[in-house]
């Protein structure tokens, strides 16, 4: 799954969209609330997308940075960079 906002861009791998336990970590990491832990696995909240302050507290939850991350945040003002 993947939204867009303006300035950011969250990615999330369909193999891990469904992962209800991390859904929960991302959910308890982000300090603005882009992550929403569903029955389903993860949401992401459109409206707050462009709130990131690329902490990388959700790669953290994730386990992995860049490329190899289940979660990507994308700079789409820097060119669609990751953050890594
Ligand atoms: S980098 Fe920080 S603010 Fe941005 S989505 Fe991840 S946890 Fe949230």
């Amino acid at each position: 799954m993947r939204a867009d906002g303006t300035f950011i861009a969250v990615e999330v791998e369909d193999a891990a969209a469904g992962d209800t336990e991390l859904a929960r970590r991302l959910a308890e990491a982000c300090p603005v609330d882009i992550f929403l832990a569903s029955d389903s696995g993860v949401a992401l909240v459109d409206g707050n997308l462009d709130e990131c302050v690329l902490c990388r507290l959700c790669l953290d939850a994730a386990g992995a940075r860049g490329a190899g991350s289940p979660v990507k945040i994308i700079k789409l003002y820097d060119d669609g960079a990751l953050l890594d």
